[in-house]
């Protein structure tokens, strides 16, 4: 009888069989799985280039295309800015501004530091010592046609203090000629507009020596023709010849600018050493006492010694 020997052996071979075929299967998946993998990303990569040839066409064919596309990507990130809060809405000194517009001034504490006749060889240390303490000041300044001064009233108005008028030449005899007084304020007004590349000066005025040392003609005729102009109420002192130390002249400043509500102190832009010394001072103790260093602008009420 014929031995049946192959059932036997594909019982005994059955699990090898079973591991081949299991083994067979599971690298034919992995093959289709690759096989698939591979043929996606070649259609993604041929997608991709179909769509770079299409804008490459399209900005070829409109050269505003480029732009548009910049124009809209900046319009992106200005969308952004405009979420961003304006800061302008919230100006602590909004309040204090337009009380000095409106005249209802009781009980606010602003300083308005003047330096009158300059520039000045000074007016450089001066500007440091304002920008320092984030202060800002008002220069009643005459024509200097050099380099050092053309340089300062560019400073003056690049750092946010205001470049004031007290005419070309500080004449005080153009009060008896009208005509050649404004001619002579109208000089320095276009002077300092070719110097700093403003439009428009700040219209802010003061008159040589006071507005008591002018007359009605004159005072007049400045109004009329858009200026405002300020005195002062609180004097450094700067004048003498002999001038006190630093902290005296300082004391007398601040305790003089504690007497109002608004005060506009009156310096020289020549300011010696002392003056100079003394400004830092009053500046640190008007601040910690809730005063605030403010240019001058035309529509705000400033004290006047001659009223017309
Ligand atoms: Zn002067």
């Amino acid at each position: 009888m014929r031995k049946k020997t192959t059932p036997k052996l594909r019982i005994k071979n059955l699990p090898r069989f079973l591991t081949f075929s299991a083994m067979s299967l599971i690298i034919l998946v992995i093959i289709t799985m690759s096989l698939f993998f591979l043929m996606n990303k070649m259609a993604e990569a041929f997608n991709t280039q179909k769509q770079i040839l299409q804008t490459s066409s399209a900005n070829s064919s409109d050269p505003n295309a480029a732009k548009t596309e910049t124009v809209i990507s900046n319009n992106q990130q200005n969308a952004k800015t405009e979420t961003k809060p304006q800061v302008t809405d919230d100006d602590p000194l909004a309040d204090i501004k337009a009380r000095l517009r409106s005249g209802d001034t009781a009980g606010i504490k602003v300083v308005f530091l003047t330096f009158d006749d300059g520039p000045s060889e000074n007016t450089g240390a001066l500007l440091d010592i304002l920008n320092e303490y984030d202060a800002k000041g008002t220069f009643f300044t005459t024509l200097h046609d050099n380099d050092n001064a053309k340089a300062m009233y560019r400073r003056i108005v690049d750092e946010g203090h205001t470049l004031a008028n007290h005419t070309s030449s500080h004449d005080y005899d153009l009060y008896s000629n009208p005509d050649a007084f404004f001619a002579d304020v109208e000089e320095l007004d276009q002077f300092q507009k070719s110097i700093t590349g403003q439009k428009e000066t700040s219209h802010v005025f003061r008159f040589p020596g006071g507005s008591t040392n002018s007359n009605e003609a004159c005072v007049q005729g400045i109004v009329s023709r858009g200026f405002n102009y300020s005195d002062w109420n609180v004097s450094s002192g700067d004048g003498c010849s002999d001038p006190p130390p630093s902290d005296v002249i300082a004391q007398m400043i601040i305790e003089g600018c504690r007497e109002n509500d608004v005060s506009v102190v009156l310096s020289h832009a020549e300011l010696k050493e002392s003056s100079r010394n003394a400004i830092p001072i009053v500046i640190e103790t008007l601040q910690d006492e809730g005063y605030v260093f403010l240019p001058m602008e035309k529509d705000y009420t400033y004290p006047r010694h001659l009223e017309v």
